[in-house]
């Protein structure tokens, strides 16, 4: 290994940095490594016109005081290796090796897609997609953009494009009003949401919310021009020039499941009261661990940076919103309620989960039509015999699709995780743990 570290955390969102702080306070050599080229994941993203603010701001004035934390930006975990070792590609260093005594996972959540008829057409993005791309600078001043899917996403996409020029002709949500009106009352215990939330929706004045309602197709002749709703029994079509759709989010466990960490049935890795997972030395953080919002992936990033670093989360807290020593554990308790609150509002309907028509494409990168998938009895089958997940996203969309309307477990994903550099994957030569 070139080099070594006390603490390797990956993803430098809101779990990942406070991993990093608390471990890097009780004075052990960190990597904090992200594939983005700016830390912030994916609720602080950052991009032009999207610059760092509070509490990112804080976070990284701290992290750059603290000379035992080594911030790795645009730098991918490859695979695992050997005698707790990581292979990494960075732009900046290329192909390295490192070594750590304690792995702390923070990879965070992808989002759902689900496919319907149209899918395809330039303009049909996630929601979340959606949030990320304004970030980055796409322009959508004067574009028609419906926000479809499910969850509290919605409400922040329509915030960042409301701002960012564009006209939310609608938001489309699956959830049945009551769910949602009832999750409107329950944010009464949580003024500091309701306020965030009146915030980013101006009160729904000038934008249709439309509750038990799904998105069923895009149309365009190349490009998307109008959108299908079915709103119960009935179907309205409305003109737009972006579809923005996401389902919620799923944790992602690539390298959990790939270092064989135990993993849930809803798909989460599986951790203790300090955020231990099943593999000694291996820690997880956040939203790979569980859907529910950056303040619960920030209490539990620091429960695992002090964790990691041999300090005892209930005998410390060092989170500058908390104040006592015990707040740490009574803070991530008060957000996993909320998360179940969020999971149970926002849990998906029959409409969402049943398949579309059997010509719809589930798999974008190989081409393969739902009817094609569904005539296999599992994943690995339909993989083998349709080439469906084997493209270049490795079935992160159509895989977690394939799971919700088919009941699949996804197999465990093989290294590399992403297209990688052949020098890279010569370098780590011996290193390599043994393939099946
Ligand atoms: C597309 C998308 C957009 C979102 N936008 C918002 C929003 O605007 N507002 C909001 O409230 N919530 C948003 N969310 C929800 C958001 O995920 C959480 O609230 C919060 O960011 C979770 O924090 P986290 O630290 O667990 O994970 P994240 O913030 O997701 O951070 C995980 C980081 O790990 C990195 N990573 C993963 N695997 C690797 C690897 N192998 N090598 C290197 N780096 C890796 C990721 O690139 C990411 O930067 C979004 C989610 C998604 C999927």
């Amino acid at each position: 290994m070139k080099q070594h570290f006390d603490i390797v955390v990956v993803g430098a969102g809101p779990a990942g940095l406070n991993a990093a702080q608390a471990a890097g306070r009780a004075g052990a050599t960190v990597a904090l490594l992200d594939d983005n080229p700016r830390a912030g994941g994916q609720i602080w993203r950052q991009g032009p016109g999207h610059p760092s603010q509070a509490p990112l701001q804080g976070l990284l004035a701290t992290l750059k005081m603290q000379t035992n934390v080594t911030l790795m930006p645009s730098t991918r975990v490859i695979a695992p290796l050997r005698a707790r070792g990581l292979l990494l590609e960075s732009a900046e260093l290329g192909g390295v090796s490192i070594g750590y005594g304690q792995l702390i996972l923070a990879t965070g959540a992808r989002e759902r897609l689900l496919p319907f008829a149209g899918w395809t057409l330039p303009g049909v993005t996630g929601a979340g997609a959606l949030q990320a791309l304004i970030k980055g600078g796409m322009p959508v001043r004067g574009e028609r953009i419906v926000i479809a899917g499910s969850g509290p996403l919605l409400i922040a996409a329509l915030a960042t494009a409301r701002a960012a020029g564009a006209q939310v002709v609608a938001v489309v949500e699956q959830a049945p009003s009551f769910e949602v009106a009832r999750f409107g009352i329950s944010l009464l215990a949580e003024p500091a949401k309701l306020r965030q939330a009146v915030t980013m929706t101006r009160g729904f004045a000038g934008v249709r919310y439309w509750t038990g309602s799904i998105v069923r197709q895009a149309l365009g002749d190349g490009r998307v021009e109008r959108v299908t709703i079915q709103r119960g029994r009935r179907q309205l079509t409305l003109a737009c020039d972006r579809i923005a759709c996401g389902y919620g989010l799923v944790p992602n466990t690539t390298l959990a499941q790939a270092l064989g960490c135990a993993i849930s049935e809803a798909g989460q890795i599986v951790v203790d009261s300090e955020q231990r997972t099943s593999v000694d030395g291996v820690l997880a953080a956040g939203e790979c661990t569980g859907v529910g919002g950056a303040e619960l992936a920030g209490v539990e990033g620091e429960i695992a940076g002090l964790s990691a670093s041999g300090t005892p989360a209930s005998g410390a807290s060092t989170n500058r919103s908390l104040a006592n020593p015990i707040a740490l554990h009574t803070q991530r308790a008060r957000w996993q309620r909320f998360a179940t609150r969020v999971e149970t509002a926002f849990a998906l309907q029959a409409a969402a989960r049943t398949p579309p028509d059997d010509a719809t494409l589930l798999c974008r990168c190989e081409d393969v039509s739902v009817g094609e998938v569904r005539a296999w009895p599992d994943w690995r089958e339909a993989k083998l015999q349709t080439r469906c997940g084997m493209g270049a996203c490795q079935g992160r969309i159509c895989g977690a699709a394939a799971g919700l309307y088919f009941g699949w477990q996804a197999a465990a994903p093989r290294p590399p995780f992403s297209p990688a550099q052949i020098g890279t994957l010569m370098g780590a030569g011996a290193e390599a743990p043994p393939t099946e």
